[in-house]
């Protein structure tokens, strides 16, 4: 996992940070995917519709709630907004452009060879904008962390994280690992790290107790 930590006056991503969900119980943020990547394909979906990426502010909240942003460089970021709130426009267009090109690769790529280039190829494409230095990182805590500290455009760097947890999942072979939700109303995607690989939804507390009500209900009827 990777997140953003401020390293002097530049942006220093690390990785290896655990991903929390937001502490305020009211958070629209939902993290059952299991792998940063596809958390941030579930970000526009879940029954309540609600769109992390609507604006930039929506975004870089997301980001801090994934761990990928820490508060102090998500300020450094809120500021940098306001002073060039073209780059910032230009990078949110940018992280819905990478958005659907990960849902596509989450949902079809296991299927599509195609589909698997063509996500291979959005994720060099933002990968190859992340120059920087790598560098490990002695924590407060006294454990290390490995960083990328970016260089060049700031906004450029946020979804980089993100595409990095993708090009994991195809390093690793996950991708056939990756489902979709049961709920045919539900367009959450997740890694199933079940023993048996058979995990049918994205979260029990929603979309599986649904579904074992319906269940318990269709019971009923047939008694
Ligand atoms: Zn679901």
């Amino acid at each position: 996992m990777l997140s953003l930590t401020p390293s002097s006056d530049s942006a220093t991503v690390s990785a290896f940070a655990q991903p929390r969900a937001s502490s305020s119980e009211r958070s629209p943020f939902v993290f059952v995917g299991e792998r940063l990547w596809l958390d941030f394909v579930n970000c526009e979906h879940g029954l309540r519709r609600f769109d992390s990426l609507r604006d930039f502010e929506t975004m870089v909240r997301w980001l801090e709630a994934a761990s990928v942003l820490d508060a102090e460089r998500g300020g450094g970021i809120r500021r940098r907004a306001q002073q060039q709130p073209a780059g910032a426009a230009a990078a949110l267009v940018d992280a819905r452009r990478v958005r659907g090109a990960l849902r596509s690769l989450a949902e079809r790529g296991p299927m599509s060879e195609r589909i698997r280039t063509e996500g291979l190829a959005e994720i060099n494409r933002v990968l190859g904008r992340s120059a920087g230095t790598r560098r490990v990182d002695l924590r407060g805590d006294g454990t290390f962390i490995r960083s990328f500290v970016p260089v060049g455009d700031a906004f450029a760097g946020l979804v980089i994280p993100v595409v990095e947890s993708a090009a994991d999942a195809l390093i690793l072979g996950e991708l056939s690992r990756v489902r979709r939700c049961a709920d045919q109303r539900c367009q959450r995607v997740f890694y199933d790290n079940t023993k048996n690989g058979r995990r049918r939804w994205c979260d029990m507390a929603t979309c599986g107790n649904r579904a074992k009500a319906a269940r318990h209900r269709e019971k009923l009827r047939s008694h």
